[in-house]
């Protein structure tokens, strides 16, 4: 590993299956060094286009979310903060829905992260959203936005499940220099503290972290066999909505003049434990937005909606306000008519909810310990009580969790090729 080129080392982060697509690395070493593009896997990954040296790799290592997830800062937590060692540090925890029925529609669940991202602008905290809407060229994958309007918000609103390289265009919002909320996945809050460490912009410029609760985005090959069973031809597809206007809302495909409409379950299946994921989503030790000022996730009771009730469910979601940032948010946006609180709710309401993070919450300790078993780098991780959840196991779950991994490594299951960009993919990428 020490006589391998700095391009070698990165391309080790994708090949260990550690990469998530998010951008990052292009926003640190410059588009005209590293670009994140669609690759010939179907995902989107770090293809070097002009010079890289190990300086710019191991900073790239520092900030990576393939490498290094951290927890809330600890500059962050005050003598009010709560913390559970499944759902980390909370000021407060809501069952809470849009105010306005429209956004409320318009939203993945009950649409709070596109009410409190209007509310932001109209009260004028910030100056815009950074967060991510259907991608033009690629209608089944998300993109970069950067929304200045309420318009432009909702236009954001709903869950994107294919590959979001978000923090590609990381330099243009600070550029910017004015303040914003950022809103994404877990993994993009922890690159975004990550990269905030080297950026002194990023702390001062960035008022509000929002996450989604994440449960794992859908691969290029699962959505493949989605478009396959309902014969779509993917080169005709013209737009794709994966969730929103109702809860979860259809999944609703466009061919030109054609719609054709499924349910969320028809992409994912009824059973968590047999959803389809990136390895990187497989063995995430953060999916709850352990770092965001608040994370809102799902309230289906037991993680998946069925398909009866989700024909009329107005969508509600559960809110964890993590800092007193996100608390005051939280209940300045209730009391100015942005979002309603319906009633507060405990940790263990959340587990209920989310039954896949709790496990998953539990497992990425042994998880991570079986990465390292099979030779594979280990992302380092600090401040997100793995240890202290392991440790809570039945030591029969830790070794199994811990040899399944390293099994799963060594018969290559997180492998990947060293990343090769897909046809006209650079052009497109140029371009935007
Ligand atoms: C990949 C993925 C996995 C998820 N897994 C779970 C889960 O396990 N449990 C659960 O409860 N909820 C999960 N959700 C979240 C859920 O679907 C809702 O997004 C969440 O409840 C917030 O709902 P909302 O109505 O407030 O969101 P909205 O008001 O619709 O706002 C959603 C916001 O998220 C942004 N966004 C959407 N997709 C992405 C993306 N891919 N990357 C970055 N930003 C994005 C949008 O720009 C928008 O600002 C997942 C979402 C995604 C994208
Ligand atoms: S996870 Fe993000 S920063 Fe890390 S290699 Fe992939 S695109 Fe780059
Ligand atoms: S499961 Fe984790 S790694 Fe995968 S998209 Fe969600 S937050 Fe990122």
């Amino acid at each position: 590993m020490n006589d391998a080129t700095p391009t070698d080392r990165l391309y080790r982060i994708a090949r260990e299956g550690l990469c998530i697509g998010c951008g990052l690395c292009e926003a640190v070493a410059g588009p005209d060094n590293v670009k994140v593009v669609k690759t010939l896997t179907g995902y989107e990954r770090p293809v070097v286009v002009g010079t890289l040296d190990h300086a710019t790799v191991d900073r790239i290592y520092d900030v990576c979310p393939g490498t290094r997830i951290d927890g809330m800062p600890e500059r962050e937590i005050d003598s009010s903060t709560r913390m559970d060692d499944v759902w980390g540090p909370w000021h407060r925890m809501v069952r809470a829905h849009a105010a306005d029925p429209e956004i409320r529609f318009e939203g993945s669940t009950g649409g709070v992260l596109t009410a409190l991202g209007s509310y932001l602008l109209s009260s004028r905290r910030v100056s815009f959203i950074y967060h991510a809407r259907a991608s033009g060229e690629e209608p089944t994958f998300g993109e970069a936005h950067l929304s200045f309007s309420h318009a432009d918000v909702v236009a954001g609103a709903g869950s994107r499940y294919g590959p979001t390289a978000i923090l590609a265009r990381l330099d243009e919002a600070l550029a910017y220099d004015e303040p914003f909320a950022f809103i994404g996945k877990p993994c993009d809050i922890a690159a975004l503290r990550n990269q905030a460490r080297h950026d002194g912009r990023i702390d001062r410029l960035v008022r509000y972290w929002l996450a989604l609760v994440c449960g794992g985005f859908a691969p290029p090959e699962s959505t493949k066999d989605f478009l396959e069973r309902v014969e779509i031809e993917p080169a005709a597809i013209t737009a794709f909505r994966y969730r929103g206007r109702g809860c979860p809302g259809p999944i609703r495909i466009e061919t030109g003049d054609r719609v054709t409409e499924a349910h969320y379950i028809d992409l994912w299946g009824v059973e968590e434990s047999k959803w389809t994921l990136p390895w990187r989503c497989k063995i995430c030790p953060d999916g709850i937005g352990d770092s965001a000022d608040l994370a809102a996730s799902d309230t289906w009771i037991g993680g998946s909606p069925n398909r009866i009730d989700s024909e009329t469910d107005p969508g509600t979601n559960a809110v964890v306000a993590r800092t007193a940032r996100g608390a005051e948010l939280l209940e300045s946006a209730a009391r100015d008519g942005a979002i309603t609180i319906e009633y507060d709710i405990m940790p263990d309401e959340m587990s209920v909810y989310q039954p896949h993070q709790m496990h998953k919450k539990y497992q990425a300790g042994p998880r991570l310990q079986g990465l390292a078993d099979a030779g594979y780098m280990v992302p380092s991780t600090r401040g997100l009580r793995l240890a202290e959840l392991a440790s809570q196991l039945p030591d029969a779950t830790t070794a199994a969790e811990r040899e399944g991994t390293s099994h799963r490594v060594r018969e290559g299951r997180a492998a990947e090729p060293d990343p090769s960009p897909a046809r006209g993919m650079l052009e497109a990428v140029s371009r935007r």
